[in-house]
């Protein structure tokens, strides 16, 4: 692959505090911008009941990036909005005001201290799974296959679409 390759990439969108709605809006917009990348597309914004979490529904998207980022790169650029949005981390699985995950980046496994993609989770969570399939309803997930496949495991959690 050449410098400048362009790479699709999933990010993964989600808030529970503040104006979690407005929150997310602004990342995606934050997104739109990002030095080296493009915004292609946005799933519809869903409300879904905090898993392994507390406090208010969480809002969640996902977006579809083109870029020359490297994914390394790229997760720094995320944590950067994370930050910009005040996030912080005072214990696992707190509430967030924003939080955005790498879930997919072209068709790469990543396995470093830092950085796990596909995102480990990413089958296991509606929140996840339906505004992927939304977007991308033929997605393969390398190492696991088509996304389709695994929203039959998630039925029993519960999202609605805003
Ligand atoms: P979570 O999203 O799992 O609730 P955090 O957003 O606090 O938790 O992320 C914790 C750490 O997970 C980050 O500092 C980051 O280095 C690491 N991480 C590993 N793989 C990924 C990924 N694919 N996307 C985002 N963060 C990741
Ligand atoms: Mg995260």
């Amino acid at each position: 692959m050449n410098a400048l390759a362009q790479v699709t990439a999933y990010i993964g969108i989600g808030a529970n505090l503040g104006d979690a709605r407005a929150n997310v809006q602004d990342a995606l917009a934050r997104l739109a911008r990002l030095p080296g990348a493009s915004l292609i597309a946005a799933s519809p914004s869903y409300r879904t009941a905090p898993i392994d979490s507390s406090g208010d529904d969480y809002i969640n998207a996902v977006a579809r990036l083109t870029t020359t980022l490297p994914a390394e790169e790229l997760l720094l650029a995320l944590h950067a909005i994370e930050a910009a949005h005040g996030r912080e981390r005072p214990y696992r699985n707190a509430p967030r005001t924003l939080d955005l995950d790498l879930l997919l980046y072209g068709d790469e496994q990543i396995a470093s201290p830092t950085l796990t993609v596909p995102h480990p989770r990413l089958a296991e969570r509606a929140f996840v799974l339906v505004p992927l399939l939304a977007l991308a309803p033929a997605i393969v997930v390398p190492g696991l296959g088509p996304a389709q496949d695994y929203l039959a495991s998630v039925a029993d959690q519960a999202i609605s679409q805003l």
